[in-house]
């Protein structure tokens, strides 16, 4: 299946100059959404070891992280802005083109030597699954692959990612 088909082109938006890719109408489709969910899975069970937690960014990461989770019998914890989450929390800031990002994780949501994926439906920059790995390696977990759906391959975040397992279902 092609799951392109599925991924809105919108032009100029959020702002003048970018082209949003947006997912909603391939989690509309039944059989789309399946398949994304299926193959996100299949890559996951092929890693060198059980996965013990998927980690999600704050919003699409939960919609495509809490399903792959289910499937593989992981947990799944979220990875959120700040004032979101009501317990003790660690925090990591990132660079924006202006200004900066901040994102947190509950301190006890990952346990030492556990195994994580980072599941997110878009690399652009690399900024936000950066923090999030930072956020993950800063209470032991163990990054053992990190998936999206789409990767803007122009944007050059996989430069951030260096030594990583990277999965990224379709390049723009
Ligand atoms: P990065 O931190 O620059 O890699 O941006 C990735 C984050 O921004 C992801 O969490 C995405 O959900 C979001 N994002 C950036 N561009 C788009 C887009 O075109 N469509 C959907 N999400 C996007």
């Amino acid at each position: 299946m092609d799951l392109t088909k599925y991924v809105a082109n919108i032009k100029d938006f959020p702002e003048e100059g970018i082209i949003f890719r947006d997912v909603t109408p391939l989690m509309k489709d039944h059989n789309a959404f399946k398949e994304t969910i299926d193959r996100f899975v299949i890559w996951a069970n092929s890693l060198e070891a059980k996965v013990d937690i998927v980690a999600g960014p704050e919003a699409r990461g939960f919609l495509f992280g809490c399903p792959v989770a289910y499937s593989i019998n992981a947990g799944f914890v979220p990875v959120r802005k700040p004032g979101k989450l009501p317990r003790e929390t660690v925090c990591e800031s990132y660079a924006l083109e202006y200004g900066t990002n901040e994102v947190h994780i509950h301190a006890d949501s990952i346990k030492q030597g556990q195994k994580v994926i980072i599941v997110d439906d878009l690399l652009a920059t690399g900024g936000t699954v950066e923090a999030t790995i930072k956020l993950v390696e800063k209470l032991g977990g163990e990054v053992i692959g990190i998936a999206f759906l789409i990767e803007l391959e122009e944007l050059k975040g996989r430069d951030k990612l260096e030594g990583y397992n990277i999965y990224s279902m379709l390049k723009y």
